[in-house]
C-alpha cells in the first residue's frame, strides 16, 4: 500500500515538489533491475522481525547462537542487518516525529497527515532549458535565487577553513585544474589546498567509528561493488568518511553540494585529489549549484545506479532532465525532512518509480540529531557568540520536545536556572517531573536573560515578548524556521539594529534597552556553531546500510514506494557506536528471549515504543 502524505496545513514550512512539472512519461519507467542475491553483508535474519518483507528463501541464513549485536560487532560476524520494509502504513506506527517537529499522524488507511509546522515555501526548480555555456555575471553568480531549494540555501556553518581563499575570484569553472593523477574530472575551489583537507577527514575519522569498522569488515567483501552512487550532500569531512567508505565498499561515486555556503573547499580538493569526481565550492551561485549537480550525472560512460540525496534537489534533477537513468536507478536514499516530503508525494501522486529509504526517521539518527546534538551544541552556540556564563543565569526554553530536552539538560547542567514553556500536557508534566519550572512566557519574561525558542512553531516570541525583555537579553532559536521568533516585527524605524559580530546584531530601543539577537532567529547551532562529528556518524552510518540494502536487495523486496529503516537496522547503527564506549551489552538468555518473546539478535522493541 502506498503511503500518503497529506499537508494538513497549509503552514508547512517543507517545500513541495511541484509534480506537475514532472510529464507523464516520466512516471514509473521499467526497471531493469537485477536478482542479485543479498550480498556478504547482509544481515542474520534473526527471524522474528514481523516488518520483513522478504520471504524467507531470500535471506540469510539464520545465526546460531551467539549472533547478537554484541557478536556482530566481532569482525568475524561482520554482517549488517537486513533491511525490511517498515513503512509508515505499518498500523503500529502511528506517530512518526519529523526533524523539523511536524508529526506525522498515521491513520488506519495509511494515509499519512502532516501536523502544522511553520512557513509553507513553493519552490521553483532551475528552469529544465538551463543552458550553462550561457554564463552569468560575477554578480550573478553570487546572488542568491528563490528556484533552489530552502536547505540548499540556508546558512550553514562547518569547521574552520584553514586556506583563506577569499582573495581568489576566480569562478572554478574558468579555471583549469589537474590532480597529481592526471585526473580533471571534478571541480573544486583549488586543488592545492588537498592536504589541508586530508588532515581534516582523519581528524573527522576518529569520531566516526562505524564506518570504520565498515570499512574493515569489507576488506574481503565489496557489498557495493559496482554500484555507481551520485551523491549530493553538503560536502564536509565527515561526508568524505562517508564517500571513502562507499569507495572501500566497493562503489564509485561522483558528488555535489546540496548547499551553495557549507561545502568545506579543503576537503573537496583533499577527495578530488583522491580521484573522486567533486563538484562543489563554497560560496555557488544558482547556476553553479545546477551545473555541478549536471557534471555528477551527465557523463559520458557513466551511468549512476544509486542516489544519496539530502534536500531532494539531485534526485528532481535527474526526474526532470534524465528520467530515462531511473531505469538503472536501483534505489534512492535521502536524508532531509524536505527530500522525504518530496519522495512521498511522488509516491502518493505515483510517480515514484525506484524505492527510496527515508533515512531521516530512524530512531538512532532522530535521537542524535535532536537530543543529544542539541544537548552538546547549545552551549556552543551561545559561547561562541557571546562568551557568556551560564552559571546563575535566568533561561526559559520554549518547547520540551526532543530540541528542548537536550537544551534544558545542557543548561541546568551549567547552573542555569531554567524554565519551561509548553503546551503539551504530556511535555510539560515531563518537564516538571524533570525539576524544570513551568511557565507561561509573560511570566518570566521581564527577569530572564536569555529565551530560546524550541518548537517547531511559529510567533512563539512576539514583538510584545520583545519590547518586554530586560536589558542584554539574549534571544536565541533552535528550532527548525526562523519564524520562532518574531524577528520582522524587529525592523521598524525605532528600533536600531547594530551588527556586533558575525551572528550577533545588537536591537537597540529608544530608550537604551538592547536585546542581543542571535543569528537572525535561524538555527543557532547550524549557524554559530558545529555539529559533533559523532552525530553525523550516526546519520552517514545510517546512508551507508541504507546504500547497502537497496543495491542488494533481490527484486521485488522493494516496490516503488518510501520505506523506513526497520528497527533492527536503526539497532545495528547504535550497536556499532557502543566500542567507542568501551560499552557492554548484555544478551539475552534464551529463557530471557523466550520469556519476553523476542529473538535474540533483535529487534527489541516494537515499532511503537517511544525511546
Ligand atoms: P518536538 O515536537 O519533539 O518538540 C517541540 C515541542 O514544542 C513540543 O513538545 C510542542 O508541544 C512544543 N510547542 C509547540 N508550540 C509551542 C508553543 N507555542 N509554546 C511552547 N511549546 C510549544 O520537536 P523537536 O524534535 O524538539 O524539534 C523542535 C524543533 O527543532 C523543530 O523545528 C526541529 O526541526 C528543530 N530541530 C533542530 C535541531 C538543531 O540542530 N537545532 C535538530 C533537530 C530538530
Amino acid at each position: 500500500m502506498s503511503v500518503q502524505v497529506v499537508s494538513a496545513a497549509a503552514t508547512a514550512k517543507v517545500p513541495e515538489v511541484e509534480l506537475e512539472d514532472l510529464s507523464p512519461s516520466e512516471a514509473e519507467p521499467q526497471l531493469g533491475r537485477s536478482t542479485s542475491a543479498v550480498s556478504a553483508m547482509a544481515p542474520p535474519a534473526g527471524g522474528g522481525d514481523p516488518e520483513a518483507p522478504a520471504p524467507a528463501a531470500e535471506r540469510p541464513p539464520a545465526p546460531g547462537p551467539g549472533s547478537g549485536p554484541a557478536a556482530a560487532l566481532s569482525p568475524a560476524a561482520g554482517k549488517v542487518p537486513q533491511a525490511s520494509a517498515m513503512k509508515r502504513s505499518d498500523p503500529h506506527h502511528q506517530h512518526q516525529r519529523h526533524r523539523d517537529g511536524g508529526e506525522a499522524l498515521v491513520s488506519p488507511d495509511g494515509t499519512v497527515t502532516e501536523a502544522p509546522r511553520t512557513v509553507k515555501k513553493q519552490i521553483q526548480f532551475a528552469d529544465q532549458k538551463q543552458e550553462f555555456n550561457k554564463r552569468p555575471t560575477k554578480i550573478g553568480r553570487r546572488s542568491l535565487s528563490r528556484s533552489i531549494s530552502q536547505s540548499s540555501t540556508d546558512s550553514y556553518s562547518s569547521a574552520a577553513s584553514y586556506t583563506d581563499s577569499s582573495d581568489d575570484e576566480t569562478s572554478p569553472r574558468d579555471k583549469q585544474q589537474k590532480n597529481s593523477k592526471g585526473s580533471s574530472d571534478f571541480c573544486v575551489k583549488n586543488i592545492k589546498q588537498a592536504e589541508f583537507g586530508r588532515r581534516e577527514i582523519e581528524i573527522a575519522e576518529q569520531e566516526m567509528p562505524a564506518l570504520m569498522a565498515l570499512r574493515k569488515r569489507a576488506q574481503g567483501e565489496k557489498p557495493l561493488a559496482g554500484a555507481k552512487i551520485v551523491g549530493c550532500t553538503h560536502i564536509t569531512a565527515q561526508t568524505a568518511v562517508l564517500m571513502e567508505t562507499l569507495g572501500a565498499l566497493g562503489a564509485q561515486c561522483r558528488w555535489a553540494a546540496c548547499n551553495i555556503y557549507s561545502t568545506l573547499n579543503e576537503v573537496a580538493a583533499a577527495l578530488a585529489e583522491s580521484g573522486f569526481p567533486v563538484f562543489a565550492w563554497k560560496g555557488e551561485s544558482e547556476d553553479d549549484f545546477w551545473w555541478c549537480i549536471d557534471r555528477c550525472v551527465n557523463v559520458e560512460g557513466w551511468q549512476p545506479n544509486m542516489i544519496l540525496d539530502d534536500g531532494g534537489d539531485l534526485t528532481h534533477w535527474i526526474y526532470k532532465k534524465y528520467p530515462n537513468m531511473f531505469k538503472k536507478i536501483k534505489g534512492i536514499v535521502e536524508e532531509s525532512v524536505t527530500g522525504v516530503h518530496r519522495l512521498y508525494q511522488l509516491s502518493k501522486a505515483g510517480k515514484l518509480c525506484v524505492p527510496a529509504m527515508n533515512v531521516n526517521d530512524s530512531v538512532t539518527k532522530q535521537k542524535f540529531d535532536n537530543l543529544y546534538c542539541c544537548r552538546e551544541s547549545i552551549l556552543d552556540g551561545l559561547k561562541r557568540t557571546t562568551d557568556m556564563m551560564f552559571g546563575g543565569k535566568q533561561v526559559v526554553v520554549c518547547g520540551y520536545g526532543e530540541v528542548g530536552k537536550g537544551c534544558c539538560a545542557a543548561l541546568k547542567a551549567m547552573g542555569s536556572i531554567v524554565y519551561v514553556t509548553e503546551i503539551d500536557p504530556i511535555c510539560a508534566l515531563q518537564a516538571c517531573m524533570d525539576g524544570f519550572r513551568l511557565v507561561k512566557l509573560n511570566e518570566v519574561i521581564r527577569q530572564v536573560d536569555i529565551v530560546i525558542t524550541c518548537t517547531g512553531n511559529k510567533n512563539v516570541v512576539t514583538r510584545e515578548h520583545l519590547d518586554r525583555m530586560k536589558n542584554s537579553c539574549i534571544v536565541c532559536n533552535m528550532g527548525h524556521s526562523n519564524t520562532e521568533i518574531d524577528v520582522a516585527s524587529l525592523r521598524t524605524p525605532e528600533l536600531t539594529w547594530e551588527r556586533v559580530r558575525s551572528q550577533v546584531d545588537h536591537v537597540i530601543w529608544p530608550d537604551g534597552k538592547r536585546i542581543v539577537l542571535l543569528a537572525e532567529g535561524r538555527l543557532l547551532n547550524l549557524s554559530c556553531s558545529t555539529v559533533p562529528t559523532f552525530v553525523l556518524s550516526i546519520t552517514a552510518t545510517t546512508q551507508a546500510l541504507a546504500l547497502i540494502e537497496l543495491y542488494n536487495a533481490p527484486e521485488g523486496r522493494y516496490k516503488q514506494d518510501v520505506y523506513l529503516l526497520p528497527k533492527k537496522m536503526d539497532e545495528y547503527v547504535a550497536s556499532l557506536h557502543l566500542p567507542t564506549f568501551d560499552a557492554h551489552l548484555t544478551e539475552l538468555t534464551d529463557e530471557q528471549a523466550k520469556y519476553l518473546g523476542l529473538n535474540k539478535n533483535g529487534p527489541f522493541k516494537p515499532n511503537y515504543y517511544r525511546y
